[in-house]
């Protein structure tokens, strides 16, 4: 059924579900169960040894979640894809799965602050090194590669930089070097489709815009099924010799008859399995609604941030407004490349009265929610430097492109005139 439709508009309604098998419901139902009734031993025995595929215990699998998954994978291209608790949840695991002590994975500076701070500090006492390096020179992915590197890590388009990465030209050398390229395309879903440019996994912090409505939190893995596991199976020993934790499998052969979906499968019985993070039945049912109707809310957040970045490139009082369409050169370039039907709706401005009017601006609006949160439909607004990013030494606040005044904004889909006079009688007191 999914494959009758390319559209994203079509795609977000229909892909992955029709209709209830058990009631004929048209809305996607809540399956709020921890377990499923098994037929008998015969077929216990054969789920649990992956001799058929079915519904065990909702840590691993869940109905509601399924259609998430499905959806989204089909949305991007990929063959398929896993529900978790966190965006956080799901950039840990799509690194887990593939590395463990004494690997390393390198990764774009340009972050959001949590994924820094899992990167410089949690996986590091886990054993796993972060290479960070300035995605400026793709090159510089390269550079930092060695035999144990196990994959590439960046944000598409990176808050609070917003400096889109340059996808195609690091897939490229990841693929030469037999290293898939992970993107969080977190910012930019329907934008963007990072497996069109030769991405191999791609993660969502589902809280931000597919959910939309800021009321859950959620994370996606999904596998673009494009990246030669096998053929490069000496870089990875995970998916390429026996588990012990799973009868030995060897998981590029035991997946093999049902597709190119190694990697996204074992993370399901094996991370899903022994962490426990998975998203639960009524988030994924919000995320549903959420994605149900993404493309047209992603027209209106990019045109109504389109403006709001030339407004503020207009005011005296602004000093630098960074928005795609308000840059020049190679990054202009990179986000006309790779960013379809709008620049996005996050824009970043620093003020001349630096961090103290930055505060002023940010306690002065009326509208504008002040939170820890991008992607919600109502426009929300932040001091990057003294919240979000506030854990990372100062130096590596610069590094992700947090200077002391910069305030960022999140636009939402309200009317453009509130969203102005919002900000003008801000700017009064800033
Ligand atoms: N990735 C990006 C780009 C984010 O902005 C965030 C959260 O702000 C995350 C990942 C983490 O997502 P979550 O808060 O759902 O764990």
């Amino acid at each position: 059924m999914t494959q009758k439709w390319t559209n994203p508009e079509t795609l977000v309604l229909h892909a992955g579900y029709r209709s209830d098998s058990a009631t004929n419901a048209v809305a996607v139902p809540i399956y709020q169960t921890t377990s499923y009734q098994f037929r008998d031993t015969e077929h216990a025995a054969a789920l649990f040894g992956l001799k058929e595929f079915g519904n065990i215990y909702t840590r691993i699998m869940n109905p509601t979640c399924a259609v998430l998954e499905e959806r989204v994978a089909a949305l991007e291209g990929g063959v398929a894809a896993l529900a978790v608790a966190s965006g956080q949840a799901a950039s840990l695991f799509a690194i887990q799965n593939i590395c463990h002590a004494g690997d390393n994975v390198v990764s774009s500076t340009d972050l959001y602050g949590g994924t820094w701070n899992l990167f410089a500090n949690t996986l590091t006492t886990m054993g796993i090194e972060v290479r960070f390096v300035d995605p400026a020179d793709p090159e510089n992915f390269r550079r930092a590669t060695d035999a144990r590197t196990r994959c590439y890590y960046a944000e598409t388009l990176p808050n609070p930089k917003l400096h889109v990465f340059p996808i195609r030209e690091v897939a490229d050398i990841g693929r030469k070097l037999g290293v898939p390229l992970i993107m969080d395309n977190t910012a930019c879903p329907i934008l963007c489709r990072p497996f069109d440019h030769g991405a191999a996994v791609v993660v969502y912090s589902t809280t931000k815009y597919i959910g939309g409505h800021g009321n859950s939190i959620g994370g996606l893995v999904v596998d673009g099924g494009n990246f030669d596991w096998e053929g490069n199976a000496e870089r990875f020993p995970m998916l390429n010799k026996p588990d012990p934790s799973y009868h030995g499998a060897v998981w590029t052969e035991a997946v093999k008859p049902l597709g190119p979906i190694a990697y996204i499968i074992k993370m399901r019985v094996t991370l899903l399995r022994d962490i426990g993070a998975p998203m639960s039945p009524f988030n994924a049912f919000l995320f549903i609604q959420g994605l149900e109707t993404l493309p047209l809310r992603m027209r209106q957040h990019c045109a109504n941030a389109g403006q709001v970045a030339d407004f503020l490139a207009k005011h005296p009082k602004v000093s630098k407004v960074i928005f795609p369409t308000h840059m020049s050169g190679e990054m202009r370039r990179r986000a006309d490349t790779y960013l379809k039907g709008g620049h996005g709706a996050l824009v970043g401005f620093e003020l001349s009265g630096g961090r103290e009017a930055g505060r002023r601006l940010i306690d002065s609006l009326k509208m504008f929610y002040h939170v820890a949160n991008i992607g919600d439909a109502r426009s929300l607004a932040i001091h990057p430097a003294t919240t979000t990013h506030s854990q990372l030494t100062p130096d590596d606040q610069l590094a992700t492109g947090v200077s002391d005044g910069y305030v960022r904004l999140s636009v939402g889909i309200e009317h453009i005139d509130d969203i102005l006079a919002d900000l003008k009688q801000a700017l009064v007191a800033a």
